[in-house]
């Protein structure tokens, strides 16, 4: 890309706009931002080492609450249960609130606001959305542990009929899921918007196009595999935070480039 004009790769900094060709003393078309401001202060590259190196960990332990929150779906797996002594396969929600816990962390290293950028540049729309979305996690993690230590932790599953469990078990069940979906999909569109954010500022058309495509097949899958866990229970989950983490894989992999390893 070297010896190309200054705006050959850009996108502008506010709204993603393509500022291929146009002169670097004008404004944005779409939403008026100065071209030159876009060139100077957006390019990741010249973020301060310390925003870069938060964002870095932040994505990493995201990435890691993630796994556990797959592995958690695994051994709280209904279909292994003969694995585990009768009853004791509900105390593994304590792994979601590992994983819950972790994420409130990564997610708030990854949304730090970076110091050399105006505050109406910060995305911060879509960090408030992350953040809400994985304390609500946490929230909801804690009170089904506190189900599960006063009683059995009612399920809907393969075996028990609807019919034995109370209306006030149904109700909390049901407003425990739509919790859950609640938070996951509003995660993963803070997150899809977010990373669209950070590529546009690499610019990295590749990542941008990633997140494009995440924008869609996140929500798919999400609410696919809540119906699916309907049925097949917890261990669906592994589709959607499997793809969640791929692309804070690739967002932690640009922006490690970018800070020079
Ligand atoms: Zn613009």
């Amino acid at each position: 890309m070297e010896g190309e004009s200054p705006t050959s790769t850009a996108m502008c900094l506010r709204c993603g706009y393509e500022l291929r060709g146009l002169a670097p003393t004008g404004v944005c078309p779409e939403c008026g931002l100065s071209i030159a401001e876009s060139l100077e202060k957006r390019r990741l590259g010249l973020s301060s080492p310390g925003y870069l190196a938060s964002l870095r960990l932040g994505a990493l332990v995201a990435m890691v609450a993630l796994a556990i929150y797959i592995a958690a779906g695994f051994v709280r797996w209904h279909l292994i249960g003969f694995l585990f002594t009768p009853g004791t396969q509900k105390y593994f929600v304590f792994l979601d609130i590992a994983g819950a816990a972790l994420l409130v962390f990564g997610v708030w290293k990854l949304t730090i606001d970076d110091p050399g950028l105006h505050i109406k540049d910060q995305a911060r729309t879509n960090k408030r959305a992350m953040k809400c979305a994985a304390a609500g996690l946490l929230l909801l993690a804690i009170f089904e542990l506190l189900v599960a230590l006063r009683a059995p932790l009612p399920t809907i599953a393969i075996g028990v009929s609807p019919a034995a469990l109370s209306l006030s078990a149904v109700i909390m069940i049901m407003a425990g899921a739509l919790w859950n979906l609640a938070c996951w999909l509003t995660l993963a569109t803070g997150l899809v918007n977010y990373t669209r954010w950070l590529a546009v500022r690499v610019p990295d058309h590749r990542l941008l196009g990633m997140a494009k495509s995440m924008s869609w097949l996140l929500p798919v899958a999400i609410a696919a595999a809540f119906v699916a866990s309907l049925i097949f229970g917890t261990a669906t989950r592994v589709v959607p935070l499997g793809l969640m983490a791929w692309l804070l894989g690739s967002a932690r992999e640009r922006i490690r480039s970018e800070s020079g390893g």
